[in-house]
């Protein structure tokens, strides 16, 4: 998933599972899918099925490894609610999230199987689900999210492509925002960004906004109205 890697707070990612497949808008340029076919080309035993949804078992472990506490991406190079990941495999990655004390970060499109596999997982509070929301007709998301049992909430609206209609933020503890990266980047304007900053004030949420659309996040830049956006809520 296309989640923030850029943002400070993130120490390191943990992909048990690596390939997907395009599900929604916002995978039109997916991040994952063209690192897997580097990689894939630079022979990585990892990716030898390049952007084919593969389990890798022996990465289960790896999180008791890291001593010091860790903020940590869990599957930025896949969706870890695919439909083809076996519940058995989900829940071997909720019982190491569970018996360490790092703090997870998930992201995921597939909201619905989230739901569907709520009482079955095991959410710890050092668990944080986010749902990607990349344009106003997928703002359903935030309202399926907020039907789990996880204790922590967040939505990233990125790549982000359509003005977002007001939308009630309660139960939801962190929003993330940003533009399209990229050759083929599509148009963010600024308005859409502003308007989810304003919803985000209005409701003391805490606010990340990770950049503008366009090729190079150096170039383009990540200052709104003349400041930075790092708002990160406070992990265990
Ligand atoms: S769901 Fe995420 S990882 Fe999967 S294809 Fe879409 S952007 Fe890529």
């Amino acid at each position: 998933m296309s989640i923030a890697t850029t943002i400070e707070c993130v120490d390191v990612t943990w992909n048990p599972i690596t390939g997907c497949d395009e599900i929604s808008l916002g995978c039109l340029n997916c991040y994952a899918k063209k690192m897997s076919k580097r990689l894939f080309m630079m022979n990585q035993p990892k990716y030898a099925n390049n952007f084919k949804l593969t389990l890798h078992e022996y990465e289960l472990n790896k999180p008791y490894s890291w001593k010091k506490h860790r903020v940590i991406l869990v599957n930025s190079m896949s969706d870890i609610f695919h439909e083809k990941v076996p519940l058995d495999f989900l829940l071997s990655i909720f019982h190491t999230m569970n018996n360490t004390s790092h703090t997870y970060l998930l992201l995921t499109k597939r909201i619905e199987r989230i739901i569907e596999l709520d009482s079955l997982l095991p959410w710890s509070r050092n668990i944080w689900i986010g749902v990607t929301i990349e344009h106003n007709k997928f703002i359903q998301r935030a309202e399926i999210l907020k039907q789990s049992r996880a204790y922590h909430k967040f939505i990233t609206f990125e790549p982000l492509l359509s003005d977002i209609d007001v939308f009630e933020t309660n139960g939801i503890d962190w929003i993330i925002a940003g533009g399209e990266s990229g050759h083929n980047s599509r148009l963010m304007e600024e308005s859409w960004i502003r308007n989810i900053r304003d919803i985000c004030i209005l409701n003391n949420v805490p606010f990340f906004f990770k950049q503008w659309s366009g090729n190079g996040k150096k170039k383009v830049g990540r200052i709104l109205d003349g400041k930075y956006w790092n708002e990160i809520p406070k992990f265990n």
